[in-house]
C-alpha cells in the first residue's frame, strides 16, 4: 500500500539500479570479485574493490530478486509514489571484462534493458552500459544506444576508461554523447581513501569513499578543460555531486591562486559545476540547499539508489516496506517550496531525459 508521505508524488527516479539476469548469472559463475557467493542459505553480493579482504566487509551484502525481477521494481515504485524509473545497471557494470567480451556483453545488456523498459509500458526507461576497455567500442555502443527507443543515455563509472574522467581518450565518447544528445550518468564504484575505512563495514566506503571518488573524478574532468571542449555535454552526477557543491568555492580559490599552474580553463570550476545535472540523493536538507544555491532547482532530479540500502528484511516483504532512502529524500524535498519540489520530483527529469 502507498505510504501517506509518498502518495500522489508521481516521482521520476533517475537513480535506480538493476542487475539484469544474464549479469547475475555471470557474477554467480565468478570466483573473483566482483561475484555473487552463496552463503548461509542466501546470495551475497561481493563487488567492491578489496571488499573480500577486509574483515568487516568480507561477507558482502545480501542480494535477492529485488535486483533482477522487474515486477519487484514496479512493486517498490508503487509503494513509494514513483511513477517512472530510469534504470541503470549497478556497479561495477562491465568494467572488469576484457574488450572482446565487454563489447558483446554491452550489446546484450543494452538490448535486454530496452526490452525490460518496453514491457513496462512507460514506467521504465533506461541508461545503457559501455565496454570501457574498448574505446572505439564505446562510441559504437553509444550510437547503438541512441537507436534504442527507451534508453536515454549511459551510466559510466568515475574511472572512465580506466584512467579517470580527465583522460583525453574519452574525447570521442564525449563528442558522440553530445552529437546524440545522450545523458551520461557519472557513478562511483572504486572508492578513495579505503585505507582509512577498516572495521567500519560498508559505512565509510559508501558514505565517504564513493562521494570523494565522484568529487575527484568530476573535478579532474573540469580542470582538464573537457567542458570547454564539449560545451553541450550533459552529465548527471550521482549522490548530489558528492562533496562538490560544498567545495566549489575552495576549488575556485585554489585555481585562482595557483600562479605556477596554467590550466586550460575559460571559467572558474564552479561555473562548469553549474552546467551539470545532479540527483537529489543528499539525505539532508542543508546539503540539498547547498546544491540548489550552486546550480538552481532546474538541474536536480529525484533519485533513490534502489535496491541498495534496503530495510533489514528479505523477499517480497521488502517491496511494500518503507525504504530509508526514498523516505529521507521525500522528507527532504518536501521541505522545499512547491515549485522547487515539483521540479526535482519530476519536471526536470521529464524535460532533460525526454520522458
Ligand atoms: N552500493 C553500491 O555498491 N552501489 C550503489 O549504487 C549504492 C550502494
Ligand atoms: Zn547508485
Amino acid at each position: 500500500m502507498t505510504q501517506p508521505a509518498f502518495a500522489g508524488k508521481n516521482a521520476i527516479d533517475v537513480h535506480s539500479h538493476v542487475y539484469l539476469p544474464r549479469y547475475v548469472d555471470m557474477l554467480r559463475r565468478r570466483q573473483m570479485v566482483p561475484r555473487i557467493a552463496a552463503a548461509g542459505g542466501e546470495d551475497r553480493l561481493i563487488i567492491l574493490p578489496g571488499e573480500d579482504r577486509e574483515g568487516s566487509t568480507a561477507a558482502g551484502r545480501p542480494i535477492g530478486s529485488e535486483y533482477y525481477d522487474p515486477a519487484r521494481k514496479l512493486a517498490y515504485m508503487d509503494a513509494h509514489g514513483i511513477a517512472t524509473s530510469v534504470i541503470s545497471l549497478a556497479n561495477p557494470w562491465i568494467d572488469f571484462l576484457d574488450p572482446g567480451e565487454a563489447t558483446q556483453t554491452a550489446r546484450a545488456v543494452n538490448e535486454e534493458m530496452e526490452a525490460w523498459c518496453e514491457r513496462a509500458r512507460g514506467r521504465l526507461f533506461g541508461l545503457g552500459v559501455l565496454p570501457v576497455r574498448d574505446p572505439r567500442g564505446c562510441v559504437e555502443a553509444l550510437t547503438a544506444i541512441a537507436r534504442l527507443p527507451h534508453l536515454r543515455g549511459v551510466i559510466l563509472g568515475s574511472g572512465g576508461l580506466g584512467r579517470g574522467l580527465d583522460d583525453p581518450a574519452l574525447d570521442p565518447l564525449w563528442q558522440a554523447a553530445e552529437a546524440h544528445g545522450l545523458m551520461i550518468f557519472i557513478h562511483p564504484h572504486y572508492g578513495v581513501g579505503t585505507e582509512h575505512f577498516h572495521g567500519t563495514g560498508h559505512v565509510l566506503f559508501l558514505a565517504l569513499g564513493f562521494t570523494f571518488e565522484t568529487t575527484i573524478a568530476v573535478a579532474r574532468l573540469i580542470l582538464a578543460g573537457a567542458l570547454d571542449r564539449f560545451p553541450q555535454l550533459r552529465l548527471l552526477v550521482a549522490h548530489s555531486g558528492g562533496t562538490l557543491p560544498f567545495l566549489a568555492g575552495r576549488l575556485d580559490g585554489c585555481v585562482k591562486t595557483d600562479y605556477a599552474t596554467k590550466l586550460p580553463l575559460k571559467l572558474p570550476p564552479s561555473a562548469y559545476l553549474k552546467k551539470l545535472y545532479y540527483d537529489a540523493i543528499a539525505y539532508h536538507p542543508p546539503a540539498l540547499q547547498c546544491l540548489i544555491d550552486l546550480v538552481g532547482v532546474d538541474r536536480i532530479m529525484f533519485g533513490t539508489d534502489h535496491p541498495f540500502f534496503p530495510p533489514d528484511l528479505r523477499g517480497p516483504a521488502l517491496d511494500t516496506a518503507t525504504w530509508p532512502s526514498p523516505a529521507a529524500q521525500t522528507a527532504m524535498i518536501d521541505s522545499f517550496p512547491g515549485p522547487a519540489a515539483a521540479a526535482i520530483y519530476r519536471d526536470n527529469a521529464r524535460r532533460e531525459l525526454r520522458l
